[in-house]
C-alpha cells in the first residue's frame, strides 16, 4: 500500500469519527428543538454575508474532501509540497478536536444551536471549556480543518479550510454581539475573562472598542 492511501485511511478514520459525534449531537439539537415547538427561538437567526460565504467555503471544502479521496489513489490531484513527516502531525489536531468537540457540545447542551440564535430562556454557559474560552467549538473546528489540511496535503482542501477558518472570525464577532444585546453586562465581563478561540492570558479588563 502506498503512503498516500494510509494517509487517506487515516483521513476517512478521522473524519468519520468527527462526523459521527457532530451529526449526533445536531439530530439532538434538532429533536430538542421539535419538543420545544411551542417555545420557538426568541430571536431571528443571524444571516450575514460572512454566512453565505462559510456556507460556500464549506460546500468546497466537502467537495475537495470527496475529490481528495476518489482521485488521489489514481493520480496526485493539486498536491501540496507538505513533507511526509509533517502531514502525519495533523493526526494530533484532528484526534485532541473530537474529545472537544463531545466536551464543548455537551457543556453547551441546549444553548447550542446551528444557527445564530436565542433560545427561549437560553442559558449564558461559562463552565467547562467555556469557562476559559468564548468560541471553544470554532477552535475545535479550526484544529479539526487544521489537522485535514496537514494530512491531506491538497491544495483545494487547504484554500477552502483556510476560508472557513477566517471566516469564523466574523461570524464570532456577530454571535459576541447577539449575546452582548441578549446578556448586557454578564457577558461583558464573561468577556473580559476569557478568550475568543484560545484561553485568555492578559487578565486586565479590556478596554472599550477592544476586541
Ligand atoms: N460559538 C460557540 C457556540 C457555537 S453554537 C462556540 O464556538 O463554542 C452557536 C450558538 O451558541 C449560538 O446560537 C449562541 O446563542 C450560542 N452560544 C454561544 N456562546 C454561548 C454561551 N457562552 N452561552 C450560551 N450560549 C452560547
Amino acid at each position: 500500500m502506498t503512503e498516500e492511501l494510509v494517509f487517506i485511511l487515516v483521513f476517512v478514520l478521522m473524519y468519520a469519527v468527527f462526523g459521527f459525534a457532530r451529526i449526533y449531537y445536531r439530530r439532538k439539537a434538532a429533536k430538542a428543538k421539535r419538543e420545544q415547538s411551542d417555545r420557538p427561538p426568541k430571536t431571528k437567526p443571524i444571516r450575514s454575508v460572512a454566512h453565505t460565504a462559510i456556507a460556500i467555503s464549506i460546500l468546497g471544502m466537502l467537495i475537495a474532501y470527496l475529490l481528495y479521496l476518489f482521485v488521489t489513489p489514481w493520480f496526485p490531484w493539486f498536491p501540496l509540497p507538505i513533507p511526509s513527516f509533517l502531514r502525519w502531525f495533523g493526526v494530533i489536531p484532528c484526534a485532541v478536536a473530537i474529545p472537544l468537540l463531545i466536551w464543548t457540545h455537551r457543556t453547551l447542551g441546549r444553548s447550542y444551536s446551528p444557527e445564530l440564535e436565542i433560545q427561549d430562556q437560553h442559558q449564558l454557559i461559562n463552565t467547562g471549556p467555556y469557562a476559559r474560552i468564548r468560541h471553544p467549538m470554532y477552535t475545535v473546528f479550526i484544529l479539526f480543518i487544521l489537522g485535514t489540511v496537514l494530512l491531506t496535503a491538497n491544495l483545494f482542501i487547504t484554500i477552502f479550510g483556510l476560508l472557513v477558518c477566517f471566516l469564523l472570525y466574523p461570524i464570532s464577532k456577530q454571535e459576541e454581539q447577539m449575546l452582548l444585546t441578549e446578556f448586557g453586562d454578564q457577558y461583558r465581563d464573561y468577556m473580559n475573562r476569557t478568550g475568543r478561540f484560545l484561553p485568555r492570558i492578559r487578565q486586565y479588563p479590556r478596554q472599550e472598542g477592544e476586541s
